[in-house]
């Protein structure tokens, strides 16, 4: 059932599951070749081009980011929230390189240069377009570096000016002397990210047996726990995927991969994770997190001896947000032709999720 294969393109050694005598199923759904996390940009046949560049940006190809619900929504007031999900078609999302508590406040001007920007590219009806700063449901502590909201919402952007900016995707440029740069995301719920979860520890290393080993027994435990049985038997019925509970299970663990990651914490210790990726079991936020949460409330036990312990602090860039590199190896700022800012050059780490009991209400209800 289980297998390496080193051949997908990853950061760090990656092992995955194979299904033995997959079914037409698991190749018209699941394949490790529809994992979001891997992609690159301007892979879609390509859209009309600006009508003028005065503002020069960098045009290469970046690596696809795949945001998080936490990422797009977390602690957005609600009113914005459920406006943009209720109409996510007219809006695009703007996540600034470096977005948070920090990066809004000290940047006052942000929304009006995101805005000068997207103007200056010349496309028709562009002169209603508008950029609007986060407003958060809790203020975050003032110490708070890079605390959500991190989204600047686009309205009133000329269709072919939307399509430009999912295609690109990451926008780097200078502006009145700022470096700045932006990824542009469908705030349209449709992709969520397929970390499921990491795992640190002493037991973490890049030899691929380890880590065959460990998602063995992953993939081995989940398949004898009723909630996940249950729990996947149910939303792959109802997507007419598989035959019997086992089966779907399987299809499911199908899409599994374990990926070994290099992080340095602040203090400048190596502490590198093993993370664990897989198609979310459905596209309903609610039904995907209880899914995720039976799968990390499992206790993994390497031959009865070693426990797989889940990191639960806060992982993923600072930068960019994707949750597959740390910060200090973002690929972005390393990409030809970078015209944005230049991160510093600090072990740093997300910040926690703000806590209505860590700041005054912000928001009315
Ligand atoms: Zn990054």
């Amino acid at each position: 059932m289980l297998d390496a294969n080193s051949s997908l393109p990853h950061d760090g050694p990656t092992v995955i599951v194979e299904l033995m005598g997959a079914t037409h199923d698991v190749d018209r759904v699941f394949n490790h070749a529809s994992n979001p996390h891997y992609g690159i940009t301007q892979a879609s046949e390509k859209p009309e081009q600006p009508p003028t560049i005065p503002i020069p940006y960098t045009t290469e190809r970046f690596p696809k980011l795949t945001p998080s619900y936490a990422t797009l929504f977390g602690n957005l007031n609600e009113v914005t929230t459920k406006q943009v999900r209720s109409h996510p078609g007219c809006y695009s999302a703007l996540i600034p390189f470096g977005a948070g508590q920090r990066l809004t406040q000290d940047n006052p001007e942000l929304a009006k240069d995101l805005e000068t920007f997207l103007k200056s590219l010349g496309f028709p009806g562009s002169n209603h377009l508008q950029v609007a700063r986060p407003t958060p449901s809790v203020v975050p502590p003032n110490r708070a570096r890079f605390a959500k909201p991190f989204p600047y919402l686009l309205l009133n952007a000329p269709e072919p000016l939307c399509r430009l900016l999912l295609w690109q995707q990451t926008f780097a440029f200078q502006i009145n002397s700022k470096h700045l740069a932006f990824n542009a995301v469908s705030p349209d719920f449709q992709v969520e990210s397929w970390v499921i979860l990491n795992l640190s520890g002493s037991f973490v290393t890049p030899e691929q047996l380890h880590m065959i080993n460990a998602l063995r027994t992953i993939a081995t435990t989940l398949m004898t726990d009723r909630a996940f049985l249950s729990m996947t038997n149910t939303q792959l019925a109802k997507r007419g995927i598989g035959k019997t509970a086992t089966e779907r299970a399987m299809i499911s663990i199908s899409t599994f991969r374990l990926t070994f990651i290099p992080r340095t914490l602040e203090d400048g210790i190596e502490q590198p994770i093993w993370q664990l990726q897989g198609m979310p079991i459905s596209r309903d936020l609610k039904t995907h997190l209880v899914w995720l949460r039976i799968i990390r409330r499992t206790h993994f036990m390497v031959n009865n001896i070693l426990s797989l312990e889940p990191d639960k602090s806060p992982f993923g860039c600072v930068w960019c947000k994707a949750e597959t590199h740390s910060s200090e190896n973002c690929p972005l700022p390393n990409t030809n032709d970078w015209k944005g800012p230049t991160p510093a050059h600090e072990y740093l780490t997300p910040d926690p999720p703000v806590r209505a009991s860590d700041s005054k209400k912000h928001w009315p209800k």
